[in-house]
Protein backbone atom coordinates (compact mmCIF):
# COMPACT_ATOMS: atom_id res chain seq x y z
CA UNK A 1 0.00 0.00 0.00
CA UNK A 2 1.19 3.75 -0.76
CA UNK A 3 2.37 5.44 2.04
CA UNK A 4 0.05 8.92 2.85
CA UNK A 5 1.06 12.02 1.85
CA UNK A 6 2.37 13.63 4.98
CA UNK A 7 1.37 17.16 4.11
CA UNK A 8 -2.10 15.77 3.42
CA UNK A 9 -2.22 13.85 6.40
CA UNK A 10 -1.63 17.47 8.10
CA UNK A 11 -3.84 19.69 6.38
CA UNK A 12 -6.71 17.00 7.36
CA UNK A 13 -5.41 17.05 10.85
CA UNK A 14 -4.64 13.44 11.28
CA UNK A 15 -1.24 13.98 12.16
CA UNK A 16 0.66 16.65 14.01
CA UNK A 17 1.98 20.10 13.31
CA UNK A 18 2.65 23.55 14.50
CA UNK A 19 -0.05 24.93 12.40
CA UNK A 20 0.22 28.72 11.92
CA UNK A 21 -2.63 29.38 9.44
CA UNK A 22 -5.31 27.67 8.08
CA UNK A 23 -8.47 28.54 5.73
CA UNK A 24 -10.40 26.55 3.13
CA UNK A 25 -7.92 25.94 0.65
CA UNK A 26 -4.46 26.48 2.34
CA UNK A 27 -2.90 25.76 5.44
CA UNK A 28 0.75 26.44 6.82
CA UNK A 29 2.79 25.36 9.55
CA UNK A 30 6.21 25.32 10.90
CA UNK A 31 8.36 23.18 9.41
CA UNK A 32 9.74 20.51 11.58
CA UNK A 33 13.14 20.74 10.85
CA UNK A 34 13.95 24.65 10.37
CA UNK A 35 17.09 26.17 8.65
CA UNK A 36 16.20 29.82 9.98
CA UNK A 37 14.76 31.07 13.34
CA UNK A 38 11.50 31.25 11.27
CA UNK A 39 11.03 28.61 9.15
CA UNK A 40 7.08 27.85 7.64
CA UNK A 41 5.71 25.70 4.56
CA UNK A 42 2.68 27.50 3.55
CA UNK A 43 0.75 24.34 0.88
CA UNK A 44 -2.97 24.42 -0.66
CA UNK A 45 -5.12 21.64 1.02
CA UNK A 46 -5.19 19.99 -2.96
CA UNK A 47 -2.07 17.37 -3.16
CA UNK A 48 -0.51 18.81 -6.19
CA UNK A 49 3.04 17.28 -6.29
CA UNK A 50 5.06 19.86 -7.31
CA UNK A 51 5.86 23.34 -8.74
CA UNK A 52 5.99 22.09 -12.41
CA UNK A 53 2.67 20.24 -11.75
CA UNK A 54 0.65 23.64 -11.39
CA UNK A 55 -1.79 24.21 -13.85
CA UNK A 56 -2.66 27.85 -15.17
CA UNK A 57 -6.47 27.44 -13.45
CA UNK A 58 -4.00 26.68 -9.99
CA UNK A 59 -3.09 30.76 -10.37
CA UNK A 60 -5.39 32.19 -8.01
CA UNK A 61 -4.43 29.46 -5.40
CA UNK A 62 -0.99 30.12 -5.81
CA UNK A 63 -1.17 33.80 -5.73
CA UNK A 64 -2.50 33.44 -2.39
CA UNK A 65 -0.21 30.98 -0.79
CA UNK A 66 2.22 34.11 -1.56
CA UNK A 67 -0.09 36.54 0.07
CA UNK A 68 -0.58 34.05 3.41
CA UNK A 69 3.33 34.03 3.38
CA UNK A 70 3.54 37.56 3.21
CA UNK A 71 1.16 37.72 5.67
CA UNK A 72 2.80 35.32 8.26
CA UNK A 73 5.93 37.41 7.31
CA UNK A 74 4.40 40.41 9.05
CA UNK A 75 3.15 38.28 11.87
CA UNK A 76 6.23 36.14 12.92
CA UNK A 77 8.63 39.65 12.43
CA UNK A 78 10.52 39.34 9.50
CA UNK A 79 8.89 41.81 6.98
CA UNK A 80 11.31 44.66 7.83
CA UNK A 81 14.35 42.90 7.93
CA UNK A 82 13.46 39.97 4.98
CA UNK A 83 12.98 37.18 4.37
CA UNK A 84 12.94 34.51 1.16
CA UNK A 85 9.69 32.47 -0.03
CA UNK A 86 11.12 29.08 -1.74
CA UNK A 87 9.00 26.82 -4.15
CA UNK A 88 12.13 23.55 -4.37
CA UNK A 89 11.37 21.39 -7.45
CA UNK A 90 12.67 18.23 -8.44
CA UNK A 91 15.74 16.74 -7.83
CA UNK A 92 18.28 19.18 -8.67
CA UNK A 93 15.98 21.49 -6.81
CA UNK A 94 16.37 19.45 -3.42
CA UNK A 95 12.90 18.78 -2.94
CA UNK A 96 11.94 16.42 -0.73
CA UNK A 97 8.32 15.80 -0.16
CA UNK A 98 6.03 15.52 -3.31
CA UNK A 99 2.89 18.02 -1.91
CA UNK A 100 4.12 21.46 -3.45
CA UNK A 101 5.23 23.47 -0.09
CA UNK A 102 6.19 27.31 -0.42
CA UNK A 103 9.02 27.81 2.24
CA UNK A 104 8.88 30.92 4.15
CA UNK A 105 12.57 31.80 5.76
CA UNK A 106 13.74 35.11 7.70
CA UNK A 107 15.06 35.90 11.01
CA UNK A 108 19.02 35.59 10.24
CA UNK A 109 21.04 36.78 6.88
CA UNK A 110 20.29 34.32 4.42
CA UNK A 111 23.34 33.16 1.69
CA UNK A 112 23.14 34.02 -1.64
CA UNK A 113 23.23 31.49 -3.71
CA UNK A 114 22.30 28.75 -1.60
P1 LIG B 1 11.58 20.26 0.51
O1 LIG B 1 13.02 19.83 0.57
O2 LIG B 1 10.69 19.17 -0.04
O3 LIG B 1 11.40 21.57 -0.23
O4 LIG B 1 11.17 20.58 1.99
C1 LIG B 1 10.42 19.72 2.78
C2 LIG B 1 10.39 20.34 4.15
O5 LIG B 1 9.40 19.68 4.91
C3 LIG B 1 11.72 20.21 4.92
O6 LIG B 1 12.19 21.49 5.28
C4 LIG B 1 11.36 19.34 6.10
O7 LIG B 1 12.05 19.70 7.29
C5 LIG B 1 9.86 19.54 6.23
N1 LIG B 1 9.14 18.40 6.79
C6 LIG B 1 9.29 17.10 6.42
N2 LIG B 1 8.46 16.30 7.10
C7 LIG B 1 7.76 17.13 7.95
C8 LIG B 1 6.75 16.88 8.93
O8 LIG B 1 6.32 15.75 9.16
N3 LIG B 1 6.28 17.96 9.60
C9 LIG B 1 6.73 19.23 9.34
N4 LIG B 1 6.18 20.21 10.06
N5 LIG B 1 7.68 19.49 8.43
C10 LIG B 1 8.20 18.46 7.74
Amino acid sequence: MNKPCIFCEISAGRMDADIVYSDDDIVAFKDIHPRAPVHLLVIPREHIPSHQDMLESHSTLFGRMHWVAKQLAEEYGVAESGYRTIFNCGRDGGQEVWHIHLHLLGGRPLAWPP
